[in-house]
């Protein structure tokens, strides 16, 4: 017999933690040798709150990657892990299916790599060196620290909701700016990249490789600042949660001395066989950002957005963004009883609002639409919200969601028409051109930098792409070294 009940759910679940939280005082970190307050979070809560996190990582970022590529990541970040501290977490790798570099775990032994990551990495180790400062992230605990300070709350903010109103679209809002995971502090990066190098180390690898690809972060981020225009910001990638300090880099050189004895292996070679052939930027599944374009071959529509916006492309949404506070969203809807687009609108996505009482009949490129527009707010300011059902297939819905400040004026109102009424489908022959890029590996022969760079199929900054992808910073190719290079 249970002599007092337990409830799971509910304010008993916060007054159990609370408890356990008095109860838990102070230990000893394995790991890092410092006092730590472990009460915060019980290693049995990181693994459960781990795994409903880790589902909202799925529903985020959409299906991880499989096979091969997958399987030696695991084998390499159980390598790794084999030889750290703390044996009651169980890790598991998984590769996100983001174009964008990043890296991150979360409670419960959770690590996360992008293929964006991978395509940047250059050896094994760089890697390896990516997965053993995350570790450390894990081992140190500052994961659940911050976990415990509520700061993965938003993390799977998709907050489109059938009756998506203001409130919905000042939410997503924020999804551009203040991201799913909050970055950690200046002390922990330096912590976990200490532990990293160790951690490296230990699993027989060139210390030297977590430095390695932090240059190499370092010069793709400002490549991509370059790029995008000195206005720009650098957007969500690996240093908006894991902040670069300038002596970053300089701190794993210096770290790596500490670990210059024995044989230490990069496999180079190995790795890149490995990534030969990974989808680089967006992939088909996901459809293309090309420019103030976006195409979906797989879907088979296109349209375009107005100079100024930058386009984020998530799994389950585009949210495209202009720094005077326009936002277009597109997503798709469902209406199982076959509504035209009006009924679809008024009764079905709008029901709950007030005003789409003036909701009207339009034509989008021969494809049946209603719109309708009514007043909100996004992020505290005042906004015009139009939205726009397309009938794609009888009960299918291609929908805009636009919101346009109040005091944003004519042109801004205009460009959200033309938005909108670039929406089309795409013609046979446009979905057979557009395709994923790849990374290929090539063997050098004698070829020069700019011969190489040739390859890569941009229409800009060729040859600075090709030396950051290749990490080569102002060296030449090496005849008989394998290099990458990205085609389509
Ligand atoms: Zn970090």
């Amino acid at each position: 017999m249970v002599p007092v009940s337990s409830p799971k759910t509910g304010l008993w679940k916060y007054l159990i933690l609370g408890a356990a939280l008095l109860l838990g005082g102070c230990s000893t970190n394995p790991a890092t040798g410092e006092q730590q307050f472990t009460g915060l979070l019980p290693a049995g809560q990181e693994a459960s709150i781990g795994a409903s996190e880790h589902e909202k990582v799925r529903q985020t970022y959409g299906e991880f990657i499989t096979g091969p590529i997958a399987e030696y990541v695991n084998r390499i970040g159980q390598k790794v892990a084999s030889g750290t501290e703390r044996s009651d977490v169980q890790y598991k790798f998984y590769v996100i299916d983001s174009p964008i570099v990043n890296a991150f775990a979360i409670p419960g032994g959770y690590i996360y790599v992008s293929r964006g990551l991978l395509a940047l990495a250059n050896s094994e180790a760089e890697m390896a060196g990516v997965i053993a400062h995350e570790i450390g992230h894990i081992t140190a605990r500052h994961a659940a620290e911050r976990m415990s300070h509520g700061v993965l709350a938003g993390l799977g903010a998709a907050v489109l909701s059938a009756a998506t109103g203001s409130s919905a679209v000042g939410q997503i809002a924020n999804v551009g700016s203040d991201l799913y995971i909050k970055s950690y502090s200046r002390g922990q990066e330096t912590q976990a990249d200490e532990l990293g190098v160790r951690y490296l180390a230990t699993a027989g690898y060139d210390p030297n490789a977590m430095a390695g690809f932090l240059k190499s972060l370092d010069a793709q981020t400002k490549l991509d600042q370059k790029i995008a225009g000195a206005s720009e910001g650098a957007g969500f990638n690996y240093f908006s949660t894991h902040p670069v300090t300038g002596d970053r880099v300089t701190h794993a050189s210096a770290l790596a001395v500490n670990y210059g004895g024995g044989a230490k292996v990069d496999n180079r070679d190995v790795y890149l066989s490995m990534i030969n052939g990974l989808t680089y930027g967006d992939s088909e599944a996901q459809g293309f950002v090309r420019g103030n374009n976006f195409y979906h071959p797989k879907m088979g529509f296109t349209f375009s957005v107005p100079q100024g916006f930058e386009i984020q492309n998530n799994p389950n949404e585009l949210i495209a963004a202009s720094k005077d506070g326009s936002i277009i969203i597109l997503d798709a809807g469902r209406d199982d009883q076959g509504r035209d687009p009006l009924r679809y609108l008024t009764e079905n996505w709008m029901k709950n609002k007030p005003s789409s009482a003036q909701a009207e009949n339009v034509t989008i490129n021969g494809m049946p639409a209603a719109t309708a527009a009514f007043a909100g707010t996004a992020n505290g300011a005042p906004v015009i919200i139009r939205v726009v059902a397309i009938q794609w297939k009888p009960g299918q819905f291609f929908r805009f969601q636009m919101a346009i400040p109040q005091n944003a004026g004519t042109a801004a109102v205009e460009n959200m028409k033309r938005t909108t009424y670039s929406f089309r489908a795409m013609t046979e022959s446009e979905r057979a051109s557009v395709h994923a890029l790849k990374v290929r590996t090539f063997t050098a022969a004698g070829e020069s930098l700019a011969q190489a760079a040739a390859r890569m199929a941009f229409p800009t900054h060729k040859e600075e792409r090709f030396a950051v992808l290749n990490g080569l910073g102002g060296n030449g190719l090496t005849s008989g070294q394998i290099y990458k290079v990205v085609t389509e």
